[in-house]
């Protein structure tokens, strides 16, 4: 070990999710150094990574998205070899976000194995199978303001809005895993600069995608991070917080990749839940009677 000279260069690692509990470091470790992770979040999380090495080989490559299980320390990522005597120099670049997008959201049943159908079945439901309920409580019936696509704020984004008054109980779509609670914010104002001050829940799925619930009251969230919420579980009350231009609750369902979302459109049960469950559209009312 003592045979070869180590260089430590200060370490510049980028990212913009520097709000993502996770981070990524070096350890010394037997002839050269182990690239790890630790990941405080409650879903997978995909890190891009960008190896800048000098007189080091890696085991895991390099220029490679990785994935790192929830809630997960000391993950290792790759170790690092000196190849031979002398200086050397390692430095790290990496982007990272929430969920796992090196293997992809399960939206496809096109397998032909058996038994990754079976799986498939019994594990996870995918985004175009799966039924969502309607977010707000038996007996309830709400307009959606802005639909798909919508003209406003839902431009190329499949996202959903449901105009409903300050205060109304918001039920979980669909199961999952409580990732994220903002529930904080107290400014409203209907410019883009008010981004920022939303309040939302964050919830992961079974398939690898999400649910955001956006403009939920101040302090009105029921679930914290790491909760499992069952479909149908009151998790917050609607409100009027960010960017917001009237009382509504905000619902989207999306991909996760390292910069951008894909939202996806999503079947509701409505009425009774008896009839085909369809694709919400913009100015119609519905009825939760489930
Ligand atoms: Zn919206």
């Amino acid at each position: 070990m003592n045979k070869y000279l180590f260089i430590f260069i200060l370490l510049i690692s980028y990212n913009s999710f520097s709000q993502l509990n996770f981070k990524t470091y070096f350890k010394k470790a037997e002839n050269g150094f182990e690239f790890l992770a630790d990941n405080n979040e409650y879903c997978p999380v995909s890190v891009e990574v960008d190896l800048e090495l000098v007189n080091l080989s890696t085991s895991n490559g390099n220029f490679k998205t990785y994935l790192i299980p929830a809630r997960t320390k000391d993950f290792v990522i790759t170790t690092l070899k000196a190849i031979k005597a002398g200086k050397y120099k390692y430095n790290s670049k990496t982007r990272y976000n929430y969920g796992d997008f090196a293997t992809k959201v399960k939206d496809t049943v096109a397998v032909k194995d058996k038994d990754t159908i079976s799986v498939k079945k019994k594990d996870t439901v995918s985004n175009q199978e799966y039924i969502y309920n309607l977010p707000y409580k038996k007996g309830k019936k709400f307009k959606v303001s802005q639909g798909y696509n919508g003209a406003e704020t839902h431009q190329k984004k499949n996202a959903l809005d449901f105009l409903m008054p300050i205060g109304t109980d918001i039920y979980a779509a669909r199961e999952g895993v409580v990732i994220k609670v903002v529930d904080y914010n107290t400014k409203t104002c209907i410019t883009k600069g008010c981004l920022e001050y939303n309040n939302f829940i964050l919830i992961y799925h079974s398939d690898g995608s999400f649910s955001e619930y956006s403009h939920i009251n101040t302090n009105s969230a029921k679930v914290k991070p790491g909760y499992k919420v069952t479909k149908g579980q009151l998790i917050a009350k609607s409100g009027n917080i960010g960017w917001s231009t009237n009382p509504h609750l905000h619902f989207e369902v999306f991909k996760q990749e390292i910069i951008k979302r894909e939202t996806l459109k999503t079947k509701f049960k409505i009425n009774d839940g008896t009839e085909a469950s369809v694709y919400l559209e913009e100015n119609v009312k519905y009825q939760r009677k489930y």
